[in-house]
């Protein structure tokens, strides 16, 4: 048995069924620079998942690795963030300006499940409710809270929570019932449905409103221009809260806005984040109101939660996309990327559809035949995409999604061979399905 194949033995006998690997044969990665991953098999990849958004910078960033080198080289990995820890005060001083919250205040967490719980915890406490408001196909996470507002079933563990949600519409305008409607129609249907949710099923005594600007999970579905608005403005009247969860759109990567959520023309009560912030070091947090913040009587959340190593990877990370201005890199490379993927799958009729905005961008496979979606063609182009060098990843209600969110640091001409790469492997998954 080769070492690969006894590695994968060996983690399938100690390791819980449900992580579930990528790829049919998976894959160990032993290495990275730049915008690249080598496997424990000498093959290399050019990354357009960076883990699931991790590396937002790519890897082995002289930057990240030396703010790192230098804090351990103090000796001090962690001790307690019961004392004052520079890193964070900096870090936090960052994000509260960049958040455009009023009077912000910034709490780290190691992932942005955790970020997520903290949020709905501040908001439970300040409204005193713990009915909660979230979108349809959202993912949030899988800790006990997180499931509550993860609509997605498909994607969650275990169908209880201990919070009270009704779920919105908002990133469903492909169902039927909404099929040939403008908008405008769409956006005053849903926000109908909100108020009639606020006056009949929680009374109005609704904590929050928690919304991916971009579902990520999901399939990088968007809600339409002025919807999130629309649901601000009634969630006002109730003084109900809006959390955007900007795990996966924030730090430039959607190109427009610094954070998703500015592609909705809204300014939230609180932002979650975590993923690239850290560039492969495990660090997220809450950036919300001040007042809303102090509101809790707690000493902290979690033992490890901003600590010095990830505080230190991350202000470098952070540095580095504002020194660069990777937002307006994302926005650049995502227009071509997107353009040219539109032009390759035009008249390929294993595609539905091409979306995204920046580098987040997706393409949904349907089944040639029927139309309907389709899992094992987006299965087949992971796999077509890898054998020629190229690593992307999956979501979807239906698992039928290819996503991809390539280090916001690509440059032109990795851009151009990502997207060689999938005209070709889309042709390939083309002509296999229809022939
Ligand atoms: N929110 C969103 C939008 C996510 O995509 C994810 C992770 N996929 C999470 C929260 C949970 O973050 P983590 O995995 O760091 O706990």
């Amino acid at each position: 048995m080769s070492e690969h194949a006894n590695l994968l033995r060996r983690h399938k006998a100690v390791m819980p069924s449900w992580l579930a690997l990528n790829y049919e044969d998976p894959i160990e990665i032993v290495g990275g620079k730049g915008n690249r991953v080598t496997d424990a098999e000498g093959r290399g990849y050019l990354d357009f998942f960076t883990g699931i958004l991790t590396n937002m910078i790519g890897y082995d960033v002289p930057e990240v690795r030396d703010a790192v080198e230098r804090q351990i080289a103090t000796g001090v990995v962690h001790t307690s963030t019961a004392y004052l820890l520079r890193g964070q005060v900096e870090l936090a001083e960052k994000i509260a300006r960049l958040s455009g919250i009023p009077d912000a205040k910034v709490f780290f967490t190691n992932s942005g499940t955790e970020a997520n719980e903290t949020a709905l915890l501040l908001a439970a406490y300040a409204r005193r409710s713990d009915q909660v408001l979230a979108m349809r196909q959202s993912y949030h996470g899988r800790s006990f809270g997180a499931i509550g507002v993860t609509g997605n079933r498909a994607w969650t563990n275990i169908p209880y929570s201990p919070l009270n949600a009704h779920f919105l519409h908002g990133a469903d305008r492909h169902l039927p019932q909404f099929a040939g409607m403008s908008d405008e129609t769409y956006i005053d249907v849903c926000v109908q449905d909100l108020r009639h949710v606020l006056a009949t099923a929680t009374g109005g005594d609704v904590a929050a409103l928690i919304a991916e600007p971009m579902q990520g999970v999901g399939g990088f579905t968007m809600a339409p221009d002025g919807l999130f608005a629309a649901y601000k403005e009634v969630l006002d009247e109730f003084g109900a809260l809006f959390i955007s969860d900007e795990v996966q759109t924030g730090w430039g990567r959607t190109g427009q806005g610094f954070w998703g959520i500015q592609n909705h023309g809204v300014t939230p009560d609180m932002m979650t984040f975590a993923k690239g912030l850290g560039n492969g070091f495990a660090v997220g947090g809450v950036v919300a109101r001040g007042e809303l913040m102090d509101a809790l009587h707690a000493v902290g959340l979690s033992t490890f939660g901003g600590n010095p190593i990830s505080m230190a990877a991350a202000n470098a990370t952070l540095d580095y996309v504002l020194d660069h201005d990777l937002q307006a890199n994302a926005a650049r490379q995502g227009a071509t990327i997107i353009g040219g993927l539109e032009r390759a799958a035009a008249g390929l009729p294993v595609v539905r559809q091409v979306r995204g905005k920046g580098l987040m961008f997706a393409i949904e496979m349907a089944d040639p035949a029927t139309g309907e979606p389709a899992p094992p063609l987006a299965a087949a182009l992971m796999e077509a995409a890898r054998e020629r060098g190229l690593l992307v990843g999956k979501g979807g209600l239906y698992g039928n999604v290819v996503r991809m969110a390539p280090p916001l640091t690509l440059t032109d001409a990795e851009a151009a061979e990502g997207l060689g790469i999938l005209t070709a492997s889309l042709e390939a998954v083309n002509e296999a399905a229809t022939s």
